[in-house]
């Protein structure tokens, strides 16, 4: 698949481009939480603002309902994306003002919320012919949205001919790296997959039985592929619903002789939040009232064997309930594999992601994707709305 680059745009000089963003940071009382989001959006912007008169960069964020809401509000996001620039960002406080595009040179604008107009995530045309009216050229770098056909990446890109358009940086090399996963990974392709649920993942998981040589599962989705071998699981979280989806997955991969592993031992507990009981059991053994929690030691050396081997690594979702320290160490054992791995690896997933930059590792990773549910549907083969139009 080839992306316009950014070097394709044509007659910047004079330009006023609009760059749609993925700065979907989490905000708390007024400030940005986390700010992986803004830094990944940096490349592309320096490189916009260097060129073109005028760039205006959008955004959505949270799940604002097509009107204003102060909770989903970009105006913390101006405050920090000014620091991290460190350039004036005026924010301007409705995405379609008048003065959208009225920048001093050297400013960047950042317009409100896209998600604040119904039309957005309606992929409604006369909202992204306004959005876009005053924009000469249109700059696409929010992998993390490219899934989903909203106005601001698929109707307001398809306004825009080639040499007039561009993917971003991140954009680009979200597509490229993911690109390595599915059009012929280096062998043994080794995937790991965790987190809290199956039914949030089936596709790719499917997708990936077609890739890869050994599928390492981990987390609470575990547990009901161990339900699905005929095991109990006490008192763990589980997705009654999703067994027999776990045995589909179970004989397709036995059929592709692509080989399954589940974790051969977990630590169980009696509660998440208050542990007094903490112990390490076989997974043939769960005791019947207490809850899976993280795979055990030995599936941690599994996990970290088959990823030495590996000359390729996909990793989503985490071993277990890494938020509590006690109940880290198994996600920690495949960060820290991932990190060691010689092969190409790429982690995907907003918990995952956070786990590897906990564990200080992230500097570690071949590629780190910033689309959660973006990179999944890349994964399973999915044509994203808004890479197919920046293709076009
Ligand atoms: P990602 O964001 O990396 O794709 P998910 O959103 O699918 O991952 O799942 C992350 C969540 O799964 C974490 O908050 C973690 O606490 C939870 N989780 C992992 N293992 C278990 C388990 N055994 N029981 C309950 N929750 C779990
Ligand atoms: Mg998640």
């Amino acid at each position: 698949m080839s992306l316009p680059a950014l070097e394709e745009l044509e007659a910047l000089a004079g330009a006023r481009v609009l760059a749609r963003l993925d700065l979907n940071v989490p905000v708390g009382g007024g400030e940005v939480l986390d700010d992986t989001r803004i830094t990944a959006a940096l490349p592309s912007l320096r490189w916009l603002l260097e060129r073109a008169e005028v760039v205006a960069a959008c955004s959505h964020l949270g799940k604002a309902k097509g009107r204003p809401e102060p909770a989903f509000s970009l105006a913390p996001v101006a405050e920090a994306l000014a620091s991290a620039l460190g350039r004036p960002v005026r924010f301007v406080a409705d995405c379609l003002d008048p003065a959208r595009a009225d920048a001093a040179r050297g400013e960047l604008l950042l317009l409100e919320n896209l998600r604040f107009h119904a039309g957005e995530q309606a992929n409604d045309p006369g909202f992204a012919e306004r959005l876009a009216a005053p924009f000469s050229h249109y700059v696409n770098d929010a992998f993390g949205t490219a899934h989903r056909a909203h106005a601001s990446v698929v109707a307001a890109a398809a306004r825009y001919p080639r040499g007039r358009r561009a993917a971003g940086r991140l954009m680009a090399s979200e597509v490229a790296a993911l690109g390595r996963l599915v059009d012929a990974p280096e062998q043994p392709f080794v995937a790991v997959v965790g987190g809290a649920k199956i039914s949030t993942k089936t596709a790719p998981l499917a997708a990936l039985l077609g890739r890869v040589s050994t599928l390492l599962i981990g987390g609470g989705m575990a547990n009901t592929f161990l339900l699905a071998r005929g095991l109990e699981v006490g008192r763990s979280l589980v997705e009654a619903d999703m067994v027999d989806t776990a045995r589909e997955v179970l004989a397709t991969a036995a059929a592709r002789g692509v080989e399954v592993v589940l974790p051969a031992d977990v630590v169980v507990t009696d509660t998440i939040e208050d542990p007094h009981r903490v112990e390490v059991v076989p997974s043939d053994r769960i005791p019947a009232g207490l809850s899976v929690v993280d795979i055990g030691p030995r599936a941690r050396a599994r996990c970290a064997a088959a990823l030495g081997a590996a000359r390729t690594v996909f990793w989503n979702g985490p071993m277990g309930v890494f938020e509590s320290e006690a109940f880290a160490a198994g996600t920690l054992a495949v960060a820290a594999a991932l990190a060691a791995c010689p092969g190409f690896t790429v982690v995907g997933g907003g918990e995952s992601v956070m786990a590897v930059r906990q564990a200080g590792l992230i500097d570690r990773i071949g590629h780190v994707s910033t689309g959660g549910g973006a990179s999944l549907a890349f994964l399973a083969g999915e044509e994203l709305p808004a890479v197919a139009v920046l293709a076009g």
